[in-house]
């Protein structure tokens, strides 16, 4: 199979930059409202980059957001892209128990079907929330009607992470369960290495993520999920203060170069959405 012949999964987090996990200590939900909103601006981006590339993708949506901008709602699914869930209010999972969780994932996955008028069956976890000690959560998935699940980053990583996880798509609660579709991975001296975006796409060269995502298409035949935040296409965003040299970092490197890596990446890959390339009943 060549490259051209996989698809790969194109997702988005649809949240705005000041919702970011990383920010959490420093800006309180209180102030979300009274903060300059990016992301409705943000996302026409993203969509005309979609467009552009002749691409398809899956936007992970806060409830929270599709609240407040019902029109990028409409607009996302309007586009022929696939509407999921990222929960209401961007709560890891980690820091909530089975009743709050399935308060927040059943609100969101409401609202986002009253809104879009068509039915949602993915669901991303806030940073990648979902890992050994909550695995529970995909028992919670299913009972609130989600299919798939892209929670689990299996990589060691100081915030999120659960390394021991398989690679490709899995049930995690056994068959019968929520699939889970974790974002893409090499395996490479003996170590599972990012190769799905984020910090990591916007730091390394280009052509390092290109010959990651290579390299999972052509070694193990896999198609891979890549992902991205609206405020990643914002080098204009207000500037947090008060906030750590890493986090810093993180959060700003290389901004003005993510419009230009998209393009590069639509047009080198085929991309397509979730349900797609995984559920095989949407094929
Ligand atoms: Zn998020």
């Amino acid at each position: 199979m060549t490259t051209a012949q996989i698809r790969n999964a194109m997702t988005i987090d649809v949240e705005d930059y000041f919702q970011v996990s990383a920010f959490a200590p420093h800006i309180l939900r209180e102030h979300w409202d009274s903060l300059p909103c990016r992301v409705e601006r943000n996302i026409d981006i993203a969509l005309a980059l979609l467009n552009e590339g002749n691409a398809h993708a899956t936007f992970f949506t806060l409830g929270w957001v599709a609240e407040r901008y019902p029109d990028v709602v409409r607009r996302i699914v309007d586009n022929g892209h696939e509407l999921a869930s990222h929960g209401y209010g961007h709560h890891r999972v980690s820091d909530q128990n089975r009743n709050d969780f399935g308060k927040d994932i059943t609100h969101a996955k409401k609202l986002l079907e009253d809104i879009s008028g068509s039915s949602v069956i993915g669901y991303r976890a806030p940073s990648f929330s979902i890992g050994a000690d909550n695995l529970w959560a995909h028992d919670v998935l299913l009972e609130a009607g989600y299919q798939y699940s892209s929670s689990i980053y299996p990589i060691r990583h100081d915030h999120y992470g659960m390394p021991e996880a398989p690679r490709f798509a899995h049930y995690p609660r056994g068959e019968g369960g929520v699939l889970e579709l974790p974002p893409t991975t090499v395996a490479l001296l003996g170590r599972n290495l990012p190769a799905a975006g984020g910090g990591y796409f916007r730091l390394l060269p280009y052509q390092a993520s290109r010959w990651l995502i290579r390299r999972v298409n052509h070694q193990d035949g896999k198609p891979c999920i890549f992902y991205f935040h609206p405020w990643e296409l914002d080098p204009d965003q207000p500037r947090q203060q008060g906030i750590s040299l890493k986090t810093q970092f993180r959060h700003y490197v290389n901004l003005t170069r993510m419009e230009s890596r998209i393009q590069a990446l639509l047009r080198d890959f085929h991309w397509d959405r979730m349900d797609r390339v995984f559920m095989k009943a949407e094929t």
